[in-house]
């Protein structure tokens, strides 16, 4: 299916070498296909986050990596970041408590898309088509995995006072 090749996804790809596209492809099909679930903590809500990055600057996992660790994290606060391309990339271990939500970390899993600000940074919702795609199709693997849990943006938390991640969330 031509929607849905390696190919494709490297062509919307934006840096690196084409070996890595595939590789990266291959790395979020697996996350997505494979069962999320572990048993370390109890998850009661799956909050979904924007970069705050703009739509028109990539933003590799790396980046996100290097960000949080010059804010005094050990690594990437969210456990899940899908870059533009529609890529899934693991980021922290889901087994131990994220950096993404304060207030919410211990029970929570953090999935963050690349984006959310337009070129000018106007806050948006910057999200591409594979994005949503792959966003879904995580939400629906997580609520899976952690039935009990509940979707929610950033926003939608209680005492958070940011547009973050700038869509309606909804429940799969
Ligand atoms: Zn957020």
């Amino acid at each position: 299916m031509e929607q849905d090749s390696p190919h494709n996804h490297y062509r919307s790809y934006s840096s690196g070498n084409h070996l890595r596209g595939i590789v990266l492809y291959i790395m979020s099909k697996a996350i997505l296909n494979s069962c999320q679930y572990q048993n370390y903590r109890r998850i009661e809500l799956i909050v979904v986050h924007c970069s705050a990055t703009r739509c028109n600057s990539p933003t590799p996992l790396e980046a996100i990596i290097a960000w949080h660790q010059a804010r005094g994290f050990a690594t990437i606060g969210y456990h899940y970041y899908i870059t533009r391309d529609g890529n899934v990339h693991a980021g922290r271990p889901l087994h131990q408590e994220g950096a993404h939500a304060a207030g919410y970390n211990r029970y929570s899993i953090g999935v963050c898309y690349e984006g959310g600000l337009l070129p000018d940074g106007t806050l948006a919702d910057t999200r591409t088509p594979e994005q949503k795609d792959s966003l879904q199709k995580l939400l629906q693997r997580l609520k899976e995995d952690y039935p009990e849990a509940r979707i929610v943006g950033h926003r939608d938390l209680p005492g958070v006072h940011k547009e973050c991640p700038c869509y309606e969330v909804k429940e799969v």
